[in-house]
């Protein structure tokens, strides 16, 4: 018998231990967990022995079933069975009913939803957390130890609420996340692309409820994210339910029966997975009552049918080439990510579409968990050489609400995360001594228009004249894409901070339609802004006549110049709400004109006030 070396907890058995650390796809329909064994990610088996455990969780009143068990209960416990709940991650009630009539109790929550189940009510963490918990499990298991952390991967355009969900989660389940990866960039690391010298790559992923496309460009290692695009509502489910609209008409099925729908769609699933390698296929389906179909279906009809939802998927294609300003001809290579992709005919419509074979050699429903395990290991310490330093961009600009409801962008969308950006701003009124500080997201002028991260002030500046307050607001996205705000008034060093976590998400549709929202309008915004910035000159001005008047007015303003002035100030106050942009400023201009000799008698005032008192010698060194 050999001798086994033995450690003390939390002593290191160095130099070579290796430290257990795996990858985890949190998929929508399915999920997986994979590690570097000797050198070479591998996906490890579930309970099952299969690579792949469905994303589906059923809550019974003592038990809860996690995988195929409970997919297979769906049809008979739908109330009490989660499918599908990385969609509602970070997600308010009204992002929720947006996915149409589902069989859940939904509670609208503060911040994220909550389903009603059997066995209490619970929030898409918690169901994530007990998929995650049977994968860390079976993780342990297999690899006989503990873990010593996990990279888990999100789509690329989770914002902030989700990442934080989908960390929370992981804890909840005793997962200790080594980072969050987005999943474009797992797949393309699990190719080995990291590896290349440079290279722009589109990562095409159909899975079964979402399309994500992602360009990416790699440097000397980095991955940068240059943009992402996708459909919420497409994927290999909507070929299931295209091929079983089919069979209803053709065998003019009627029932309405929710386990039937749901025994279709199952048939209608294993005939297309099989129409990958067959040219023909059949089934058969019994219905709740016995009766009993044969199914049929070839790969010409299957394709004809469906050909419309393949077209469907380029459209982001196009949109995301147009985002990183790329054409097909500079992409280098396609990844092919997500179960879907194994159709023939969405492989060959892509490859037409950019005129070059795609990689599809790695299983792609594993190819996303592969890419998390090679940098699970790399983060655990167990690869030498250079660590993987991964860059992703964020999807929606980031600013704060400025004078006049304006929206100051202080990290433009697309910039690559990591990152911190500062900008300074001032106080607005003489004496102000807090300042109210609103985060805001969106690529529109006005902040109405955009969407409200997080509000927070920055008090106790000291008092000072408008202007002279140096307020440093410093904005920092972490490399799992989590924003930090923080504000320091650099005069007297007081500051405050905040961890923003909006109070739940946005999806990809939602940030498409600001986006395009923010192209229609860009006209109209920057009218929009030009009025703002006027009115916000308007109001200044006048306080600031206004106090000069206080001040100065009785010994430096003869009647007719006071009479002329608050005239002006009299005609400028009324136009601040409703005139357009060109009048206001024309006024402003007026009333500045109107001020101009008592402002130069202030000046020469001043100027002598502060030479008063001084002797000669002293004045000599002015
Ligand atoms: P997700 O990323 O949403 O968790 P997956 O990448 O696991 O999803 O993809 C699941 C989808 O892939 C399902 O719609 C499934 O039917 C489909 N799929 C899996 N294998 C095949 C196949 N051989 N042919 C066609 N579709 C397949
Ligand atoms: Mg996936």
């Amino acid at each position: 018998m050999a001798l086994m070396q033995i450690a003390e907890p939390g002593e290191s058995t160095a130099p070579h231990q290796h430290r257990l650390a795996v990858g985890i796809d949190l998929g929508t329909t399915n999920s997986l967990v994979a590690t570097v064994k000797s050198g070479a990610a591998e996906v490890l088996l579930n309970h099952d022995s299969q690579p792949l455990l469905p994303s589906v969780v059923r809550y019974l009143k003592d038990q809860t079933v996690v995988g195929a068990e409970a997919k297979a209960a769906q049809a008979i416990d739908p109330q009490n069975t989660i499918v599908s709940v990385k969609r509602f991650m970070g997600r308010g009630i009204a992002d929720v009913a947006k996915y149409g009539a589902l069989p859940y109790k939904f509670i609208d929550a503060p911040g994220m939803v909550k389903i009603e189940t059997t066995a209490g009510v619970k929030s898409p963490v918690d169901v994530s957390a007990d998929i995650l918990r049977v994968l860390r499990i079976q993780a342990e298991e297999a690899l006989a130890g503990e873990l010593v952390g996990a990279v888990i991967t999100v789509p690329a355009y989770f914002d902030d609420a989700q990442r934080q969900a989908t960390k929370d989660a992981a804890n909840i389940a005793g997962i200790n996340v080594l980072r969050l990866l987005n999943e474009p960039t797992a797949a393309a690391i699990a190719y080995g692309l990291d590896n290349e010298s440079k290279g722009t790559f589109a990562v095409f992923d159909l899975g079964g409820g979402t399309f994500d496309i992602s360009i990416l460009k790699l440097t000397k290692g980095v991955f940068e994210v240059l943009a992402t695009n996708g459909d919420s509502s497409l994927g290999g489910d909507d070929f299931d339910q295209a091929i079983g609209a089919h069979w209803r008409k053709q065998l003019g099925l009627a029932s309405a029966d929710h386990g039937d729908t749901r025994r279709l769609l199952m048939k209608a699933r294993e005939v297309k997975e099989m129409l990958t390698t067959q040219v023909n296929a059949e089934s058969t389906l019994k219905l709740s009552y016995g009766q009993e179909f044969k199914l049929r279906l070839s790969q010409d009809e299957f394709w004809a049918m469906t050909q419309a939802l393949v077209q469907r998927s380029l459209q982001p294609v196009k949109k995301a080439l147009r985002d990183a300003k790329l054409g097909v001809a500079d992409i280098d290579g396609i990844v092919m990510v997500g179960g879907a992709t194994r159709m023939l005919h969405v492989q060959r419509a892509v490859t037409e579409f950019f005129g070059k074979p795609t990689l599809n050699n790695l299983d792609p429903d594993k190819v996303v968990a592969l890419g998390a395990a090679i940098q699970a290991n790399a983060l655990a310490g167990n690869r030498t050489g250079e660590d993987l330093l991964l860059l992703d961009v964020i999807p929606l600009s980031l600013g704060l609400e400025t004078m006049g409801g304006l929206a100051e962008k202080v990290i433009p969308r697309n910039s690559t995360i990591p990152i911190a950006r500062a900008q300074e701003f001032t106080t607005y009124k003489d004496g102000q001594t807090a300042m109210a500080i609103h985060v805001v997201q969106g690529e529109r002028e006005l902040v109405k228009d955009c969407r409200s991260l997080a509000k927070f002030e920055l008090r106790g500046i000291p008092p000072m004249v408008a202007g002279a307050a140096r307020i440093q607001v410093t904005f920092q996205v972490d490399a799992d894409g989590l924003l930090s705000v923080a504000a320091r008034e650099t005069v007297s060093g007081v500051s405050t901070q905040i961890e923003v976590k909006p109070s739940y998400g946005l999806s990809d549709n939602e940030i498409a339609e600001m986006l395009k929202a923010s192209f229609s309008h860009a006209k109209d915004d920057a009218d929009a802004r030009v009025l703002s910035e006027e009115k916000v000159d308007a109001v200044r001005l006048i306080e600031a006549v206004q106090a000069a008047i206080k001040r100065d007015g009785d010994t430096l303003l003869d009647t007719a110049e006071r009479a002329e002035i608050l005239a002006a100030i009299a005609a400028l106050t009324p136009m601040i709400e409703t005139a357009d942009a060109r009048t206001i400023k024309a006024q402003v201009a007026e009333l500045s004109r109107t001020t101009e000799n008592f402002a130069a008698r202030r000046m020469d005032r001043s100027v002598a006030d502060a030479l008063k008192g001084k002797r000669v010698e002293d004045m000599q060194s002015l």
